[in-house]
């Protein structure tokens, strides 16, 4: 199919083992859409994200039909959701109707669907709107491990900071003389862009720093830039330096704007570090928040104190 001049992709195969399909959900925060991917080689395949929610999934859903017509072989045993979000978990009551829909007549075994179950108002919305879908999710733990098919290992890492709820799944080959790439697919920890949304800036940094001693080569983004396989699947240790140094940077940034004992309130912080690029809306309410989160972690390492009621930060060591 042609549309303005480019081919649509149904779906594309990355690696021998990991297909994507497009969540075709853009926009300014989901980027070209979510990525959902398919991995696995054999029979039993493992789907990671479900996509969005209907109102905004139709096309996903046939992508999603296309690839499970071209691989008719193939079962999804498992889906993993990362987190709560709608754009990874709301399309999840469809694609277990797709599925149904498709091999009703056959011997189906509905897929094992797994996600950090924690109560959040994201993943309640979902489960409010879909109440069959509460009793078939069941709960991950950091550190589960799951086999697909004797060739690959799954483990289930709890990587909050975006989102309370959030896990990334790391997939390594049993056999290294196979394969020799470690994927992680990060959910929205790490994105196509410089940096994502963060609900809770220390614990999103103490999951960066985690990171850095699980052993994985590449990440596998569920938003990115465009839909080409090296946009999607990047280098994992560079990309996630890139996200730490992104934070540190900003740290650092604040901090140099304390100078000897002064005070300093968020709007004062705002105009140095923001000022000059003139944003306005969405952006500058971004960038607010950006700022809020980092004095907030700031505040908590002991690096800044704020003045008790009052939008007022100074140094730690000042003496009053
Ligand atoms: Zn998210």
């Amino acid at each position: 199919m042609e549309s303005s001049g480019l081919k649509r992709i149904f779906y594309q195969k990355l690696r021998d083992y990991v297909y994507h399909i497009p969540g075709e959900n853009p926009s300014l925060f989901t980027l070209c859409g979510t990525n959902c991917f398919v991995v696995g080689r054999g029979n039993n395949r493992v789907m990671i994200e479900a996509g969005d929610y209907p109102e905004r999934n139709q096309l996903f859903l046939e992508n999603f039909n296309r690839f499970l017509t071209d691989f008719s072989h193939v079962s999804i045993e498992k889906i993993f959701i990362t987190h709560g979000h709608y754009d990874h978990f709301g399309g999840l009551f469809d694609v277990l109707n797709t599925l149904t829909n498709r091999q009703k007549a056959s011997k189906y075994t509905e897929p094992e669907i797994y996600k950090k179950l924690d109560g959040n108002q994201f993943e309640n919305e979902v489960f409010q709107r879909y109440p069959t879908l509460t009793g078939k999710v069941r709960d991950l733990k950091h550190n589960d491990t799951f086999k697909l098919d004797d060739e690959f290992d799954l483990k289930a890492l709890y990587t909050p900071g975006h989102a309370t709820d959030h896990f990334s799944i790391l997939m390594s080959p049993i056999n290294k003389e196979d394969y020799k790439e470690n994927l992680l697919f990060s959910g929205d920890i790490i994105l196509g862009t410089p940096s994502t949304s963060v609900q809770e800036l220390s614990s999103y940094m103490e999951t960066l720093y985690s990171l850095r001693n699980e052993d994985f080569s590449h990440i596998c983004l569920p938003h990115s830039l465009d839909s080409l396989p090296e946009s999607i699947i990047v280098d994992g240790k560079v990309k996630l330096e890139q996200y730490i140094q992104y934070r540190e940077e900003r740290d650092r940034n604040i901090m140099a704007c304390f100078k000897d004992d002064d005070k300093i309130t968020k709007d004062d912080l705002y105009n140095v570090i923001y000022g000059s690029r003139g944003l306005i809306g969405g952006l500058q309410l971004a960038a607010i928040n950006n700022l809020e989160l980092h004095l907030a972690k700031l505040v908590k390492d002991k690096q800044l104190m704020k003045v008790e009621g009052k939008d007022e930060y100074y140094r730690n060591n000042h003496k009053i």
